[in-house]
């Protein structure tokens, strides 16, 4: 008798082993929707195009008014203290791709060469640096999740060559509370290498201290950093994951 009281018991403790199993479709089921079909040439067919190196009309300053940095020849340059700009259409949970070249002529050091950042909600930042033969500290560096976590790897091209990062963001879920229920996930390629692998952040992005969570909407608009430097970006584009 003893046996059949503990059989249920069982079944609870294995359950966090097979919670990936979807029930409601069986092994190769005809019936389960097909993904969608998504073309490939220069970009994904159904990408949201953010620049394709013409104009900055789909982003703004970001303090307000239209967005001061330069285009020419295909790409977007900061210009040093003019503030950051970011994205006029707000977005949560996103794949993004963003090509990047920090200054050729290298004039400073640390965190002062290249800097800039993709802000995923304009508040999670992915440094962005000239890493290249710069020592900084390990969480700042290019590809590191500000302040949170270093790169896997460090793969750097020299400056004033092309760089690119391909992202996974999901945003953080709070409930109606505000309090936090599952904290916001990145995984990122730069230059196609893996370096962030699924991490979970702390918070929103800070300086010289620990990130914390503040509730907030589930879309917000991407930032890009103006840390002073005149870096440059071309051919951005993000898909919403659904
Ligand atoms: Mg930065």
């Amino acid at each position: 008798m003893r046996l059949i009281f503990l059989a249920p018991l069982i079944v609870v403790l294995a359950s966090p082993l097979v919670a990936q199993v979807e029930p409601q479709w069986q092994v190769h089921d005809t019936l389960r929707p097909r993904p969608r079909v998504v073309s490939v040439a220069a970009l994904p067919s159904d990408a949201i195009v953010l620049f394709d190196g013409k104009d900055l009309s789909a982003w703004r300053s970001a303090p307000g008014g239209a967005a001061p940095w330069r285009v020419r020849d295909g790409f977007v340059e900061v210009v040093p203290r003019s503030g950051d700009i970011e994205t006029a259409r707000s977005f949560g949970d996103v794949q993004m791709h963003i090509e990047w070249a920090t200054p050729a002529e290298v004039t400073a050091a640390g965190q002062d060469r290249g800097n800039s950042g993709v802000f995923m909600m304009g508040l999670y930042e992915l440094q962005i640096l000239d890493s290249y033969r710069n020592r900084t500290y390990a969480d700042g560096q290019a590809a590191a999740i500000y302040g949170q976590h270093p790169p896997l790897v460090n793969v750097s091209r020299p400056p004033g060559e092309w760089q690119t990062y391909d992202i996974v963001f999901r945003r953080p879920r709070f409930d109606p509370t505000g309090a936090l229920t599952s904290p916001a996930r990145m995984t990122v390629f730069h230059n196609g290498v893996l370096v962030q692998n699924d991490v979970e952040l702390h918070g929103a992005t800070a300086h010289m201290r620990r990130a914390v969570y503040t509730a907030h909407a589930d879309r917000l608009p991407i930032r890009l950093q103006d840390h002073g430097n005149r870096t440059r970006f071309r051919n951005i584009w993000v898909r919403e994951i659904e």
